[in-house]
């Protein structure tokens, strides 16, 4: 029944040197050799499918592509109902086509080191199968009524047999009699495995040993209008069980200038969660190509997680290529910008809802603003930010609004609530509005706000322009005018006595709040620049550089200064100035060990003299 001829045409003369190349191809990788030939009889129940349409003809459309093992044999079978094969078309696409465009893709990227840098190493098609087969059998009968069976095999050489077979069904079978080693790919949980990654999202059902493994239509096909919310999570958790509700989604549906689906979220994130990395899975007509494609999308959008389908983009080309590829940086900008959309409407219709989605995206954002000048003009009206105002959140627009008739232009911040506490204490007392920019981030948003709004400029709390926080010219609670200068010169110099630090200068005035006996000012711009080489690493660790120390001439404590130091006790006066401005210190940064043992042998020496008498 079979008849069999050898036919070594149009084989060309590098063509011996393939079948060891492509055995050692993608060594780590074989798997794919499934990928691409259940893809390929996809493919030919969509031609098929397609002549169906045209020609009118009844077929079946029981259409299925059918994966099963024989272990006693060794052989792994893909079959398809589809188109089929002529023997002239085994020939042709087999013999030539399949096996010049192996060779061509095998010339092409042989001398590439790194094998990963193929985006998805499309292209091998037919004849990756050899990567893992000693022999590989195909038996097809086209789907035209005159044809018969076709029965082709090759065991990984130039030569092949071809000849006639009984098939008796439509479609194409191909055979592969596995190598001694490669006997993992007869175990059912590993093609599962291998299809589950590759084959998921195919538009045909992929059986394996009877069971469809896939889903047909993932939710990115469906017109995004129709797609209810709760489908949206549904389809999340499958792609990535055992995480949270996303934060929201985007979903792609591109026609023109390229094609492009899909469906993007944006994760809670979590410690573990890796924005070093990129999280999207490419697919191209819902073909799984990879997971690492971090070309597709900006650096700061890392964390989004979800499918892209782009079925136009060229997949088999090397990552070098993808970097300079005017499609890819299309796509790369269609998502900058939707996600920039996204952004915008979700805060502008529920600025509470918004909040906590806010605070996971905020950094990534900034960051995003400082790096993608389109992104950051979309985005500006929108930035977050937690204030001490009545409204938790406010946007700078905002808040420049409502500061205008007190400090025009001017926004007050502070870096860390808990420790410039004193500070947001006196703002509060004056009705100030003071902008809380914690992250560390912050930082450097506040340079890139200040460049993007040149009038407009940031100043921390502690920063050394305070007039708002001083009530008046320095009054002591005692008579005479001119005692009270006297005293305010007397503080000043004992404090400077006292004290006698470098950099520091000492200015006495009356504050709003009485409680509070001093705080250290430091002009903003010295801080920002002794910060900036502090994390660079080279600053000193515990000195401040300049800094003022702003004594509080109505604070009791700063009083009993004054009476100790006119009543003779020097060492009670030295130790209550002391205190006074480790306390004012505190505010800003930890002690080293040497110096807290000394504040605290101090604090204690205080206690121990409250209740005597001198
Ligand atoms: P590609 O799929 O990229 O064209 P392949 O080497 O995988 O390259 O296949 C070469 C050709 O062989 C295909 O284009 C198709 O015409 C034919 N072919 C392969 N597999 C099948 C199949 N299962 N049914 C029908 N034709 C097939």
């Amino acid at each position: 029944m079979t008849q069999e001829h050898r036919e070594q045409g149009n084989i060309t003369i590098h063509t011996e040197n393939i079948f060891p190349i492509i055995k050692k191809w993608l060594y780590s990788e074989k798997e794919i050799f499934l990928r691409e030939l259940v893809s390929n009889a996809v493919d030919a129940i969509h031609k098929l499918q397609h002549i169906n349409v045209v020609e009118g003809l009844q077929l079946s459309n029981e259409y299925a592509v059918d994966i099963s093992v024989d272990p006693a044999a060794g052989t792994l079978t893909i079959k398809d109902n589809g188109i089929g094969m002529t023997a002239d078309e085994v020939r042709k696409y087999i013999n030539q086509v399949a096996f010049s465009s192996a060779e061509e893709f095998v010339e092409r990227f042989k001398d590439l080191k790194d094998k990963n840098q193929i985006i998805g190493h499309f292209g091998l098609g037919f004849y990756s199968s050899f990567m893992v087969s000693a022999k590989v059998e195909i038996f097809s009968r086209s789907y035209l009524p005159e044809a018969g069976g076709v029965h082709w095999s090759c065991e990984g050489s130039t030569s092949y047999t071809l000849g006639e077979h009984d098939k008796a069904d439509r479609g194409t079978e191909v055979v592969l009699h596995l190598d001694q080693d490669e006997r993992e790919f007869l175990d059912p949980v590993r093609l599962r495995e291998i299809l589950k990654r590759y084959c998921n999202f195919l538009p045909v059902p992929i059986r394996l040993a009877g069971d469809v493994v896939n889903d047909q239509s993932p939710l990115w096909t469906a017109t995004a209008g129709e797609v209810e919310e709760g489908q949206y999570r549904e389809f999340y958790k499958k792609l990535y069980p055992w995480t949270d509700d996303p934060l929201f989604w985007i979903h792609l549906n591109v026609d023109y200038p390229f094609n492009l689906k899909g469906i993007l979220y944006f994760p809670k994130l979590t410690t573990e969660f890796d924005v070093a990395k990129s999280h999207i899975k490419l697919f191209c007509n819902q073909v799984f190509v990879t997971d690492n494609c971090p070309e597709l999308i900006p650096e700061f959008l890392n964390p989004l997680q979800g499918c892209l389908d782009a079925p136009d983009l060229p997949l088999n080309v090397s990552r070098s290529y993808l970097q300079n590829e005017p499609q890819v940086r299309k796509i790369r900008e269609v998502i900058t910008s939707r996600v920039a959309g996204k952004i915008v409407d979700l805060a502008k219709k529920d600025r509470a809802a918004f909040g906590p989605i806010w605070e996971n995206i905020h950094t990534f954002v900034k960051y995003g603003m400082m790096r993608d000048d389109k992104f950051g003009d979309k985005l500006k009206e929108q930035v977050l930010f937690n204030s001490t105002g009545a409204e938790r959140l406010t946007t700078l627009p905002e808040y420049l609004e409502r500061a205008k008739d007190q400090h025009a232009n001017k926004v007050f911040y502070a870096t860390n609530e808990a420790a410039q506490g004193t500070y947001l204490k006196l703002f509060a007392k004056q009705g100030l509005e003071v902008l809380i920019l914690d992250s560390l981030i912050d930082n450097h948003f506040i340079q890139y706000l200040e460049m993007k709004n040149p009038e407009v400029h940031f100043q921390r709390v502690d920063a050394d322009l305070t007039e708002n926080l001083i009530e008046e010219k320095i009054k002591i609670q005692l008579p005479g005018s001119d005692e009270n200068q006297a005293n305010a010169s007397r503080l000043k110099e004992i404090f400077e006595k006292t004290l006698h630090v470098g950099q520091l200068s000492v200015r006495v005035e009356r504050l709003k709040d009485d409680s509070v006996p001093a705080i250290i000012l430091l002009a903003e711009q010295t801080r920002r620049l002794q910060e900036m080489t502090r994390m660079l690493g080279k600053g000193e660790e515990n000195l401040f550089g300049e800094h003022t120390l702003l004594v509080n001439a109505t604070s009791p404590a700063v009083a009993n200064i004054l009476s100790l130091q006119q009543a003779g006790r020097d060492d009670d006066c030295r130790m209550l100035i002391e205190q006074v401005y480790d306390l004012a210190l505190l505010s800003h940064r930890p002690f080293d060990k040497e110096r807290m043992e000394e504040f605290l042998a101090r604090s204690n020496r205080l206690l121990a003299k409250l209740g005597s008498s001198n």
